[in-house]
């Protein structure tokens, strides 16, 4: 499909500020492009509710959700951040495999099958894209989704 990319994200971000709880704020930057996203509405969808869900899971309360074109890499860019517990250097090589979660979680009591990531992952490389993240124990994360304009 050809999305306006800026109009999808505010969808998707209007839509799941409506399954909510208050006690968590999400701050948008959202640029009016105007470059059209090719992409699939549905999976790609899934894919940043998948880093929206894990932001809040993982300690979020104030999420940043930005989405904007590089010009020089010809790429949207889209990105969440939260202010959650983070993800240690050691393990961010690991959280995109399927069923891989970070272990050392004595204090906390997270469920999940560790598919979240891995699919999420799966999804952006049918767009012919890349996600990476950014992220320090305590200081929260930054999901990085780059895909290709066409
Ligand atoms: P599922 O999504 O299948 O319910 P999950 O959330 O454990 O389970 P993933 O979403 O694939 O699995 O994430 C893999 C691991 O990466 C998580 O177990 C968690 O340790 C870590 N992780 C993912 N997102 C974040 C985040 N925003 N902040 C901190 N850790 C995260
Ligand atoms: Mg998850």
């Amino acid at each position: 499909e050809e999305l306006n990319g800026s109009l999808f994200m505010k969808q998707v971000i209007e839509d799941y500020r409506l399954t909510l709880h208050s006690e968590v704020n999400i701050i948008t930057h959202i640029d009016n492009t105007g470059i059209l996203l090719s992409a699939d509405n549905f999976y790609l969808s899934t894919a940043i509710i998948n880093l929206l869900n894990n932001a809040i899971k993982y300690g979020g309360r104030t999420l940043v959700v930005s989405y904007g074109i590089i010009k020089e890499e010809n790429v949207h860019h889209i990105t969440v951040t939260d202010d959650g517990i983070g993800i240690s250097e050691k393990y961010q090589k690991y959280i995109f495999d399927k069923f891989y979660r970070v272990g050392e979680k004595d204090t906390h009591n997270f469920k999940g099958l560790g598919l979240g990531l891995y699919y999420t992952k799966q999804i952006i490389k049918a767009h012919n894209g890349s996600i990476t993240v950014h992220s320090r124990v305590n200081h929260g994360a930054t999901f990085i989704i780059k895909i290709p304009i066409v």
